[in-house]
């Protein structure tokens, strides 16, 4: 009797506890979805007076040469900070649309090969003005490395990866890519700088939202601190990770952890 007594117990306050926690949770989840939609609203109205700012901007830099020299710095500031405000609420968005529960991710099938080379490729005007080389480790192989996913998404993470290791490489710097595969299906996208490098309390919080190493230099660099945070989120909706290495003055090295699919086997030529 006593053994069904504790039994009965114990079942009755299980569910009791489950009740209790299911109602203290619900304000917390619609606190959260408001926010969110707070946020998504937010940025997306920004969008448009940022526009009619920066086309203003753009205006009064046609007649740059009347304006005096302290104008003209001015100027080039107004436009600055409009890019930084621009950047910031694209990010925001992107940040609040992953953050919703009605967020669709597209499911394909892609070559990671390819979105390197790809994001590569966009970013060479940007090293260039900062005489940065950007150079790939491996070279092609045939059977590439295919996986499943928003191959958008996974663009955006390696335009964010590439542009930080620019933006914090000196003049004259290198930034080395590659790819790699692991014995357990995965497959390494590695991004290496020869940068300003990363001190090792600051590793554990470079993917937390506005986090930023050093305020002054990276408002220097119109730096948002959301890019490692969107990269880490769309990475783990992924099903992979970001692994980062770093050595203060001498460089970091960022890898993309990502589950390979099945090759698709080409058939051979008769
Ligand atoms: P930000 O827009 O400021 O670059 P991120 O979220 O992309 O924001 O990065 C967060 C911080 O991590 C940056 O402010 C910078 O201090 C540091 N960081 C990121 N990538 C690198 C890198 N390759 N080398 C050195 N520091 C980096």
């Amino acid at each position: 009797l006593l053994i069904g007594i504790t039994l009965l117990l114990l079942v009755v306050t299980t569910i009791l506890g489950y009740i209790l926690a299911g109602r203290a949770i619900l304000p917390l989840n619609q606190a959260f979805i408001r926010q969110q939609k707070f946020t998504a609203y937010a940025s997306h109205e920004l969008r448009t007076p940022l526009s009619v700012l920066q086309l203003s901007v753009d205006i009064l830099e046609e007649e740059q040469h009347k304006l005096s020299p302290v104008h003209q710095t001015v100027l080039q500031d107004m436009k600055e900070e409009i890019e930084r405000m621009t950047r910031l609420t694209g990010q925001l968005l992107t940040l609040a649309r992953n953050d919703s529960p009605l967020q669709q991710m597209r499911r394909e099938v892609f070559d990671l090969q390819h979105s390197l080379s790809f994001a590569a490729a966009r970013m060479q005007l940007i090293a260039l003005e900062k005489n940065v080389k950007l150079q790939f480790h491996i070279s092609y192989t045939e059977e590439g490395f295919t996986c499943i996913g928003d191959s958008e998404q996974i663009d955006q993470v390696l335009y964010i990866l590439l542009d930080n290791a620019i933006k914090y490489s000196a003049e004259g710097g290198t930034v080395t890519m590659g790819i790699t595969r692991n014995d357990n299906g995965t497959a390494n996208v590695i991004i290496q700088d020869t940068g300003c490098g990363i001190s090792e309390e600051d590793i554990p919080h470079l993917f937390e939202r506005f986090y930023r190493v050093d305020q002054a230099r990276t408002r220097e660099h119109g730096g948002t601190g959301l890019g490692l945070a969107i990269a880490y989120e769309i990475v783990s909706r992924h099903g992979g990770r970001i692994a980062v290495t770093s050595t203060l003055h001498q460089g970091s090295t960022f890898t993309v952890i990502l589950p390979e699919t099945k090759r698709i086997l080409r058939q051979p030529l008769k």
